[in-house]
Order: structure tokens, then sequence, then C-alpha cells
């Protein structure tokens, strides 16, 4: 039987585990972490409070990935349809602003619509980065007010330093009627990418990757530290050792080179300048569940110190108690462009009182639970480093045969499900080597 490791247990490695079990091969999953998941993983508190690693939601529209991701959960999940807004200097706008302008001040409204206007004559289709890009999609002053300050705050460096080949649908591009008619009209059509979604209706979301862990070897608390390609052997923390036929990896690029005997300099080089962002993630549960009328809400300003809240109780009941509330506050930094400033707990603070100043928390409201967790790899930073860096490392593991695959495997933006997806791919790779 082809021994085939896999380094993590999230989405990507199950989504190897899927296509290798097709084939009756059932590979070793080994996971520094004491719980399955990765990033998709689930916490649950005594208090009855249960929070995801970080705020997940399924939106695939991959009709055979939703098939199989219900089948997993034994078809109870939740169908929402997506509430998303804005907080910027105290206004509380639909998403995208864009072309939900109303009830904000009527100067910066007309400034606005005079360079969307400014815009349409322009027809430039190369971009050298995302600044070019956001001033030819929506004029100076929308960019400037919005995409710009938010995308400092959740990418960590401006956009003037970013590429644009991340954007894809997720910077919703409208028509000059859209502008004009979010401008004067409340109630505007749903346009953001994700419209609905779907969730697990229990124990979080991390259930719909639990039964493919029945298909492999799953080995927690067991830390990748060395590889010898030559050689086709791990060495764990603890100095045990396994060898292997096919490695298929899904941690992230730069902890991945820094643990392969002999990679060349210029590959320790480049992959030293792949950027991430590190995730603070805060949770919060309070004693009343009318937080918020969306599931999650983008704030824009920079001193508020968080990027993005969302509210794990309004994805399924069945994630706090009964009559609680719960919000899950982001915060990012990087080690490349904005470290990390203090501990973790030391975030919970600032976050209650600025949850406090936007009026989300009341002074009446009862704190039940407080924690702050911490990703150091969260959303790979797509700056204009990235390319040529990527290229390099990728074409060393292709040829050390070292598979990846997943969000840091690829080095992307890829959501779960295309994280799944790239799993079945490296998978399928590993077969086609063994039988070449
Ligand atoms: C804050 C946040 C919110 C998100 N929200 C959504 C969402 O709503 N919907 C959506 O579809 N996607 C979302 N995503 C993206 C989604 O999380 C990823 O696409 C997906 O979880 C990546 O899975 P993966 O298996 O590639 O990586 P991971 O889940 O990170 O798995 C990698 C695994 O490798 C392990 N590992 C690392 N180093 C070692 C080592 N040395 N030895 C052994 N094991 C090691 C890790 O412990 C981890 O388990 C979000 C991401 C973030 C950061």
């Amino acid at each position: 039987m082809t021994e085939i490791v896999v380094i993590g247990s999230g989405m990507a490695a199950v989504g190897a585990v899927h296509r290798l079990r097709a084939e009756g091969v059932r590979p070793t999953l080994y996971d520094k972490n004491p719980y399955p998941g990765g990033h998709t993983a689930t916490f649950r508190h005594s208090s009855g409070f249960l929070f995801d690693d970080g705020p997940h939601i399924s939106f695939t529209r991959d009709e055979r990935l939703q098939a199989l991701f219900a089948e997993n959960v034994g078809r109870e999940f939740e169908i929402i349809q997506a509430q998303v807004n804005n907080y910027w200097r105290g206004h509380w706008i639909k998403h995208p602003a864009q072309c939900n302008l109303y009830g904000l001040p009527p100067d910066l409204v007309s400034r606005v619509i005079e360079d969307f206007v400014a815009t349409q004559s322009g027809d430039s289709t190369e971009f050298s980065n995302y600044r070019e890009w956001l001033l030819a999609a929506y004029g100076r002053t929308f960019a400037e007010t919005f995409p710009t300050e938010y995308g400092t705050k959740y990418h960590t460096t401006g956009p003037e330093n970013m590429t644009t080949d991340w954007l894809g649908s997720r910077l919703y591009r409208p028509a000059m009627d859209e502008v004009l008619r979010g401008a004067v009209e409340p109630v505007t059509p749903d346009v953001h990418y994700v419209d609905h979604f779907r969730y697990p209706s229990e124990n979080g979301f991390v259930s719909y990757l639990e039964p493919f862990y029945r298909h492999c070897r799953l080995e927690l608390s067991h830390e990748v530290m060395r590889i010898d390609a030559a050689r086709r052997r791990l060495e764990f923390a603890g100095g045990d050792n396994v060898e292997y036929e096919h490695l298929i990896s899904s941690m992230p690029l730069p902890s991945l080179i820094a643990r392969i005997e002999g990679a060349p300099p210029e590959v320790v080089e480049a992959a030293s300048r792949l950027a991430c962002t590190t995730c603070v993630v805060v949770n919060v549960g309070i004693d009343r569940p009318d937080i918020s009328p969306a599931h999650w809400t983008y704030f824009y300003d920079r001193d508020f110190i968080f990027t993005r809240l969302s509210f794990p109780h309004m994805l399924s009941p069945a994630n706090v108690p009964p009559g609680a509330g719960s919000i899950q506050a982001e915060l990012y930094y990087s080690e490349k462009y904005k470290p990390l400033d203090r501990r973790p707990e030391e975030c919970i603070e600032p976050v209650v009182a600025d949850l406090r100043r936007c009026g989300v928390l009341r002074e009446t409201d009862e704190i039940l639970v407080t924690e702050a967790r911490v990703a150091p790899f969260a959303n790979v930073i797509f700056d204009l480093d990235r390319p040529a860096a990527v290229e390099a490392v990728h074409g060393f593991l292709d040829d050390a045969e070292i598979g990846y695959c997943g969000r840091y495997g690829e080095w992307g933006y890829q959501w779960t499900d295309e994280s799944f997806i790239s799993g079945e791919q490296a998978a399928q790779r590993a077969l086609d080597r063994t039988s070449s």
C-alpha cells in the first residue's frame, strides 16, 4: 500500500483524504495542533458558547461540495440570506458601500458621484497595483475614503503595494445607475458576492469535516520539524521519524521551506518574502441575542481596533446558550508590515471599549465570556513581492516532489471549498506519480 502522508488536518487535508479514499488509499495526517480542522476548527466553552477558529460560513456554489458537506452533517444545516453592513464614522450603511451611499454626509456623496462620473470615460484594463485599480473603478474620493482605509487595516499594507490578481468578485464594480440609486434610496438590491450561505445546525463549522477523519489515520500533536526530501523522511518535535512514499503539505510555505533540509538559500530567501496577516480573534459572549441586524460588519475607521465583526449566534442558535448572543472581532497584524505589538489577551479590553463606542455593546449588557485567540497565518498578503517569491518556492517544491495544497500551500486566497479542491488535486498528483 502506498504510504501517503499529509501535513495538516484542515480543509485541504480532508480534500486529499476524500480523493484518496476513492482509490482505496488511507493516508496518514499529521497536525501540530491537539485538535483537528486547522482554521475550520470549532471550540466549545464550558459556558455553552461555541466559537469557530475565525468566523466561517460555507458559500460554495459547487453543488458536488454542497452535497458532500450536507451529507457530513446529516443534512442538518442552516441556509441563511446574508445581511452585511459597514460602519464608517458613526454611520451604518449597507454593503457594498459604493452602491449604498444613502445617509452619508451629502458633501461626501456628491464628491463620490462626481469622481465616479469621471471614471466612466476611462477604459484602462492594465493596472500595476491595486491603488490604480481602485482609482479607475471608483474614483479618488470613494477609493481613498473606503476601500483604501479598510484594505490597509485588513491587509496591513497599502493598495500601492498590492497586486490585483486576488480581486475576483470580491470588490463590486457598480454601474452608474446603481451608484445613483443607492445614493438616493435606502433600500437597494443585494449585490454582495455572498448572497446566501450554509452553516451546520450543531457543533460549529468543523462538523463539516469530521466524517472525513474516519478515512485516514489522524495523528494530532505531531509538529513536523524537519523534512528530508531525499530520504523521504519526516521528523517530529520530540524526535520521532516516519518515512513516506508521497508527501502532501498544507502547512504554510514559509514554515515548510524553513523545515526542508538543504533548501537552497535563494528559495529560503524567497520564502522569507512571503507575507501573511496574523489574526487576533476576540470572542465575546453576552446575555442578549439582538445585537446586530447584519451577520457581519466591516469597520473602516483606523481608530477602531477591529477590522470586522461577526455574530456566531446568528449562524446557528446552537452556538450560544439560550437567550445569549455572541460577537467575534477580527484584528489584523503581520510580521512584515504591522507586527503584533501586545499579547492577544491585551486586545480584549480595547475590543470591548470599541464595541461600546460604536453601540454594539450597551452599558447594561452582561459579558458572560471573553477570550482572545491568535492565528499566526490568516490571509495571504498579495503584495508586490508575492508573484516571484511564490514561483521560486513552488518550483523548488515541484523539483523536490513535495506536494503542496490549500490556502497556505498554494499561497493564495482560497476559501474553504477551494482549499478542499486544492487538496483533492494534490492527492491526484500523488496518485499520478505512483502510477507513472
Ligand atoms: C479569519 C478567517 C476567516 C475565514 N472565513 C472563511 C469563510 O467564512 N468561508 C470560507 O469558505 N473560508 C474562510 N476562510 C478561509 C479558510 O479558512 C481556508 O480556505 C481554509 O480553512 C484553509 O484550509 P487549509 O487546510 O488550506 O489550511 P489550515 O486550515 O490552516 O490547515 C493547515 C494545517 O497545517 C497544520 N500545520 C502547520 N504547520 C504544521 C507543522 N509544522 N506540522 C504539522 N502540522 C502543521 C496546521 O495546524 C493546520 O491544521 C477564512 C480564513 C480566515 C483566516
